[in-house]
């Protein structure tokens, strides 16, 4: 039988980066509230633990933040899912930065994408009404372009900051959000000159300035000193901090 959650959660699928721990997938999170869901990303791994959480048909929306392969890489799966499997006749909703379906059939040349419909991101942001679900997205600073997306339900909202460096537009979507889920690809360590990710201080900064409840750090390299980087952005934050854990379901 299905779980229909009363209040807003983010079970985070995958939480890994481009490269990930053995026992991790790639990005990808599912939110939902009563009978409303959506995925925000489903990179390489997520979506047979999507599966496992819900019938993909259920899906109001899939968002994808940006076109990096670690974000997007199972929609390959999903579309067979869609097409062939038991979504047949439910084509999944995925909104996604121009250029999505190019990249995917150029993977895929000639077969069918009918299980997929894909909508275009407008520049700059914008919001969507998904069921039950409001669903607010605002470009930031990393591969052009990438959205941050913030999804909102019965006065609770959980906000994602997708990939991206240190930026005002993250702090400003996530304005007094209950979970921040914030990348950190750094950890403990400087954010070298020109890159377009974060560290836990910078994760920890932004959290601060946008008076979040809660932060989750995701997208840290297998290298990262973890506890270290929860001291760091706890440091910077003044608030609960903490790793995400995938298959774990957090309640805004
Ligand atoms: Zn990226």
């Amino acid at each position: 039988m299905r779980r229909v959650p009363a209040t807003l959660e983010i079970i985070p699928l995958g939480t890994g980066a481009a490269f990930a721990l053995p026992d991790q997938a790639q990005s990808g999170y599912l939110i939902r509230a009563g009978d409303s869901a959506v995925s925000l990303d489903l990179g390489a791994g997520t979506f047979n633990r999507l599966l496992g959480q819900i019938d993909p048909i259920h899906l109001d929306a899939v968002v994808i933040s940006h076109l990096h392969p670690d974000h997007l890489a199972d929609l390959l799966a999903a579309r067979i899912y869609m097409a062939y499997g038991p979504g047949v006749g439910h084509p999944l909703e995925v909104h996604a930065p121009p250029g999505l379906m190019e990249r995917l059939e150029a993977i895929v040349d000639g077969d069918s994408w009918a299980g997929i419909t894909a909508h275009d991101l407008p520049t700059g942001g914008g919001v969507l009404e998904r069921g039950d679900l409001t669903i607010r997205h605002a470009e930031v600073p990393h591969l052009p372009p990438t959205h941050a997306v913030r999804v909102e339900h019965g006065g609770r909202s959980i906000t994602y900051g997708a990939d991206c460096r240190p930026n005002d537009a993250l702090a400003a979507l996530a304005d007094g959000t209950d979970i921040l889920v914030a990348e950190c690809s750094f950890g403990t360590s400087e954010i070298p000159e020109g890159a377009m990710h974060m560290n836990a201080e910078a994760a920890g900064e932004i959290a601060r300035r946008a008076g979040a409840r809660r932060l989750l750090l995701v997208h840290g390299y297998p290298d990262v000193d973890r506890e270290g980087a929860v001291r760091a952005a706890a440091g910077a934050f003044g608030g609960p901090v903490e790793w995400a854990r995938e298959m774990t379901v957090y309640a805004a």
